[in-house]
């Protein structure tokens, strides 16, 4: 009561006060910052990756400084055997040449060996955190992927029942839960869709089979993530569980109200990592989900014939699901960009670079 009092009796004090300070603060002192996007770009590792582009055009032989920091991404990736970074030379060796084979064949790129403008363009494309697997495209099989060992769930119960649940801890505060929640009840929905397994919202996240997260940079379990767009998210194989988003990606669940031009569609990365999830690796077919990279402001969710046919094979079919429902696929090839319209316009409208990214070849 005495509190009340207090603050009531004072109420036109406090709020000249207020108003006092509010006007001594610097002119446009925000409520929360507003990112700018070149800022939001430059203040991350993802430079090293659009710093790339100078590479375009080299092949065996050349010797360009810097290119032990390409050879480092391809470490990164899966396509050069891991060796204390500071082994790497800048020179464009046999070695380097058979990474980059093997980077083209995986990424359904044209086979040439050299970094060419296409190679380089989906080098520097934002894409998922899990390695991509060297040795089968060796035997350029074009199609979905399994990880070593071809791992997968397994219930006693058909269908199965997976639980899903998210931290408590590893959150962002700029996207409501329940519209978090509809875009994972959506992404879980494509893939219960065409397999006989069932995913249901958990009320404790430490028993949930499977464990989703928003995390910063170095988050413990060896994967750490790199700040604005580069990696985007990872999530490990069967029977692990763990699905973590890099908590500094500008998440959205819809592009018309969030106008960043680094903004990640949230729906078509979980669509991503759930096959992850449930044992599908990458997959060198570039309209599918399993395909490693994702533009900003893009939305990629639809399960693709690769997919389905992937994920079937690990688990068989749901009795409901019908073939013929992929028919109508959506071949958008229209975001492919050549990179000489990139190094026209950096760095000035480099952001532009970003969206116009292919997502493929
Ligand atoms: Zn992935
Ligand atoms: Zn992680």
């Amino acid at each position: 009561m005495f509190l009340f009092f207090f603050y009531d009796s004072f109420t036109p004090l406090f709020f000249f006060f207020s108003l006092l300070f509010l006007l001594s603060l610097p002119p446009g002192f925000p409520a929360r910052p507003i990112p700018d996007p070149v800022t939001e770009l430059t203040a991350t590792q993802y430079d090293t990756w659009l710093n790339f582009t100078r590479f375009v055009d080299s092949s065996k032989g050349c010797h360009v400084t810097g290119m032990s920091e390409l050879k480092k991404y391809f470490q990164r990736f899966g396509y050069l055997d891991p060796i204390p970074e500071t082994n790497f030379t800048d020179s464009f060796d046999d070695r380097f040449e058979n990474a980059v084979l093997s980077y083209q064949k995986n990424l359904g790129l044209a086979v040439t060996g050299k970094l060419d403008s296409d190679t380089v363009t989906q080098i520097i494309s934002p894409r998922c955190g899990i390695s991509d697997d060297k040795s089968r495209a060796l035997h350029v099989t074009r199609h979905y992927a399994y990880f070593e060992g071809e791992p997968r769930w397994v219930r006693p119960s058909t269908p199965m029942n997976l639980s899903y649940a998210f931290s408590p801890d590893y959150t962002i505060d700029y996207l409501s839960q329940s519209d978090i929640d509809s875009v994972f009840q959506r992404a879980f929905s494509r893939w219960s869709a065409v397999i006989p397994v069932n995913f249901t919202p958990a009320e404790d996240y430490w028993t949930a089979d499977i464990k989703i997260g928003f995390y910063h940079g170095d988050h413990g379990d060896g994967e750490p993530f790199d700040g604005v767009l580069g990696i985007l998210a990872h999530a490990f194989s069967p029977e692990n569980g763990k699905f973590h988003l890099d908590a500094a990606e500008t998440w959205a669940v819809d592009f018309g109200s969030q106008k960043s031009k680094v903004a990640v569609d949230l729906e078509s990365v979980a669509t991503h990592e759930i096959g992850h999830v449930l044992g599908l690796a990458h997959t060198p077919v570039k309209e599918a989900v399993m395909y490693p990279s994702l533009s900003p402001r893009t939305k990629k969710v639809d399960l693709k014939l690769d997919d389905v046919e992937g994920v079937q094979a690990l688990y068989g079919s749901n009795p409901n699901f019908k073939f013929s429902s992929l028919l109508e696929s959506d071949t958008s090839s229209s975001w492919a960009v050549r990179l000489e319209t990139i190094s026209y316009m950096w760095p000035t409208y480099w952001v532009t670079i970003v969206l116009a990214l292919t997502l493929c070849v």
